[in-house]
């Protein structure tokens, strides 16, 4: 007897899609639609685009992407839908963007060695007249011989110049073209690390940051702090609001997370509403209190919709902040800073929890 798979149950990787099959886009369609109702997401582009994609089965990165999220038995959350999409669907404009300045780099990199191979080739034939030229002058017995030396020399060093103006020019415009593409390239870089929502660093960036403090604090035993924050019942807000309004919340926390640190801290997006704040050179009864005072402020902050002007009421957030110890990974902080923060949701939200609370 064959065995009854029910697809309410199961989320096993489904079978190819074939794109010309109009039955099986209807099957495709029918399956992205059970799928976004069964993990409780908007039907907006990008999840339909994430999800369809996934019933089709053509893209293998995103497939096992959230293949391995569905087997933690999560639902995928916006937030994760929309890293995924900017993973596998639209983030492929930044690697080509990073692909094509590459090319136009190698570009300007063969023009101005062809320059230069220029340039030494003329040296060669210039250098070549100049010792003729030499070994002729002290037996030349005539002006008529001395005056044909002259002519020829007047002629390669006109020649010369005319080369080195060119390559003079030539060096200039690939100078600038190159500083060009080194700052469309610093700004490409600085995209890939930033959270297009909130604009503050995102997860890459913050394990890249994370990874440096750690080896840091190894050798030079600089302390350094982690503090995890998450909006509470942001789901509500959501719920009652609707999700763009949850957008503007997020950027609204965001900028008070920002007002409240300095220059060398990092605020990063590391999760749907959940964001880490890295305070280097800062001790736990320091960044203990930082907490509670921007737990405060987010307690008072009025937050604006930009868009209707509408008030959209406060939100509260509860803090887990750890000390670095030496001996220990950035993952093994990052954990504590995360029991801390659940420490916080159970004690009643709207908290601080540190090493220095029970
Ligand atoms: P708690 O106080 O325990 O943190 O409750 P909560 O409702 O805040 O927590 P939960 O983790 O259950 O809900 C987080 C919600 O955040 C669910 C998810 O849909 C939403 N979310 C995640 N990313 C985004 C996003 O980019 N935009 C919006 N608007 N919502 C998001
Ligand atoms: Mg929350
Ligand atoms: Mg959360």
């Amino acid at each position: 007897m064959q065995a009854a798979v029910s697809i309410e149950e199961s989320d096993a990787t489904p079978p190819a899609f074939d794109p010309r099959d109009k039955q099986d886009i209807y099957r495709v369609a029918a399956e992205t639609m059970n799928l976004i109702h069964r993990h409780d997401a908007l039907p907006d582009p990008v999840a339909y685009a994430v999800w369809f994609a996934y019933a089709a089965n053509t893209n293998t990165g995103l497939v096992e992407a959230v293949s391995r999220k569905l087997t933690k038995g999560q639902n995928l959350s916006q937030f994760e839908l929309n890293d995924i999409y900017s993973q596998f669907l639209e983030d492929n404009s930044t690697s080509e963007k990073s692909q094509q300045l590459g090319l136009e780099f190698e570009g300007s990199m063969s023009v101005v060695s062809g320059l230069i191979l220029e340039s030494l080739k003329n040296n060669d034939s210039f250098r070549a007249t100049l010792e003729a030229v030499g070994e002729r002058i002290p037996n030349a017995a005539s002006s008529q011989e001395i005056d044909d030396i002259v002519t020829r020399l007047v002629t390669e060093n006109q020649k010369m110049s005319a080369t080195m103006r060119e390559l003079d020019k030539g060096l200039s415009e690939s100078q600038a073209q190159i500083k060009k593409l080194n700052s469309e390239l610093e700004e490409l870089q600085k995209l890939s690390l930033r959270d297009p929502l909130t604009e503050v660093a995102n997860r890459r960036a913050f394990d890249a940051f994370m990874a440096k403090l750690v080896e840091q604090a190894e050798t030079s035993k600089q302390t350094f702090c982690l503090a995890m924050t998450d909006i509470d019942h942001f789901k509500r807000v959501n719920d009652t609001l609707g999700h763009q309004v949850g957008d503007v919340v997020l950027k609204g926390f965001s900028t008070v997370l920002r007002r409240n640190t300095k220059g060398q801290d990092m605020i990063a997006r590391c999760g749907g509403e959940e964001f880490a704040i890295v305070l280097p050179d800062t001790g736990i009864v320091a960044a203990h209190n930082l907490m509670v005072r921007i737990a405060q402020s987010v307690r008072d902050t009025r937050l604006v919709s930009n868009e209707d002007h509408d008030k959209i009421g406060r939100v509260t957030a509860s803090f887990g902040v750890c000390e670095f110890k030496p001996g220990t990974t950035a993952d093994d902080l990052f954990e504590r800073a995360d029991m801390r923060l659940y420490s916080a949701k159970r004690a009643g939200r709207d908290c601080v929890r540190s090493d220095l609370t029970p």
